[in-house]
């Protein structure tokens, strides 16, 4: 039985990118482990009356390279070491995408669907004044992640801005609503930087007499806010999206999906499914569908030992964190399909929120297509560079991208110095 300890898992890619860099085994051992790992457990008054303690968690990996940086999610299934290997991952994200910030991570376990907007505050609201003067501007910059969007954000400023009067705050967290320092594109910038990767490796020839997007069967794993976005920016490429999940289930339509109406389905409905033309399938067949690019945007360890040998995808984007294990990385890598890594394809997110943060301190509002722009010409870049080193050095995509970003950050902490 493969092991899908998410933690374990970061290590065990680290572990195959060290071997194909000059760093010393002290570096590296550094390098491994997260800075700081933060356990809060806290009491919330719900709207009954009762009180019920939720756990948070909040891992600082690495600032080498700047302030920390990562998101925040809120789910059942959220454990400590699936937040230390996001923030690791998220370490290697802003090294890969050259922006200077660090890796962090944080996380809630608690099931938001069965919370109200007041309760959500409330653990919004406790969980960060908890964190205390580990969160900050210029230290720890949190951001949306799974089941968190932009008024979690706002929260996140306001508890913050009220404990820290009379300096300019905004930076101490992006993602936020557009009129509240928000930046345009934001909230599509993971969907858009993913669909910039898909482009170049499809220009770059790696998916089979495909040369550009047009006509090109998609399928999309998740229809949040990177998925969602993902499909639609996929169907204005021209491309015909097939099938779509989300964590209530999964349809199909072989000729293709509207998908703005069924953004429209899901909001009255709450669910993809019993969408008018679509058909209901099995969850787990939509992995092993037929198709040019798959895109799995929901969450962990969906492509794995068991399903891998049967994925049909020509090539994949992980939209997602994490939902290629090793093992099936080393399958797909055997039948020569291509895996854009996480730690590239999604990092549009944290680029866009990296330029909401230099929004906020120069206190500027940049428009939509000086965004955009920018979005692609780090996205562009830097899925270059990670091909070039594959290529190169003969190594999958991924272990191509930890060795970018291993390589930068042990440079930096080199030029640095150890402390003291
Ligand atoms: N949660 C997103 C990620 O996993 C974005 C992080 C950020 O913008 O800081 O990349």
């Amino acid at each position: 039985m493969e092991d899908l300890n998410p933690f374990r898992i970061a290590h065990a890619q680290f572990a195959r990118a060290a071997r194909h860099v000059l760093i010393s085994d002290g570096l590296l051992d550094t390098l491994a482990r997260p800075e700081r790992t933060t356990r809060i457990d806290f009491p919330v008054q719900m709207d009954d009356g009762t009180i019920r303690v939720f756990t948070g968690y909040r891992v600082q990996h690495n600032n080498a390279r700047g302030p920390f940086k990562g998101g925040i999610r809120y789910h059942p299934d959220v454990t400590e070491d699936a937040i230390k290997a996001m923030a690791a991952w998220m370490t290697w994200k802003t090294a890969v995408m050259d922006i200077p910030f660090g890796g962090a991570k944080g996380g809630v376990v608690c099931a938001p669907k069965q919370l109200s907007m007041d309760e959500k505050r409330a653990i919004t609201r406790r969980y960060v004044t908890q964190l205390g003067p580990t969160l900050g501007p210029m230290i720890d910059i949190p951001a949306p992640d799974v089941y968190t969007d932009a008024t979690t954000m706002a929260w996140i400023f306001d508890t913050y801005d009220m404990t820290h009067k009379g300096q300019n705050n905004l930076p101490v967290v992006t993602g936020k609503p557009l009129e509240l320092g928000g930046s345009h594109g934001r909230a599509t910038a993971t969907a858009r930087g993913c669909l910039f990767c898909v482009e170049e490796a499809v220009g770059r020839g790696l998916v089979d007499g495909l040369q550009t997007l047009a006509g090109a069967r998609v399928v999309v794993q998740g229809f949040g806010s990177a998925g969602a976005h993902a499909a639609l920016f996929a169907q204005q490429a021209g491309a015909t999206v097939v099938a779509v999940s989300d964590s209530t289930g999964a349809i199909a339509a072989p000729a293709g999906l509207d998908v703005a109406r069924l953004q429209e389905h899901k909001r009255q409905a709450g669910s993809v499914c019993g969408f008018a033309g679509a058909t209901a399938i099995p969850s787990a067949d939509l992995l092993e569908m037929e198709c040019d690019v798959l895109i799995p945007a929901a969450l962990e360890n969906q492509i794995t030992a068991v399903n891998a040998e049967r994925v049909r995808a020509r090539l994949i984007a992980e939209a997602a964190n994490g939902p290629t294990t090793p093992a099936a990385d080393e399958i797909l890598h055997r039948r020569g399909v291509p895996v854009i890594p996480d730690i590239l394809a999604n990092g549009g997110g944290v680029t866009v929120s990296y330029y909401e943060w230099v929004q906020n301190i120069q206190d500027e509002q940049w428009d939509a297509e000086t965004v955009d722009a920018k979005l692609r010409r780090k996205m562009v870049s830097a899925f270059h560079t990670v091909f070039d080193i594959a290529t190169e050095k003969r190594l999958d995509p991924r272990t191509a991208a930890y060795v970018l970003a291993l390589d930068r950050v042990a440079h930096v902490t080199e030029l640095r110095g150890i402390w003291p």
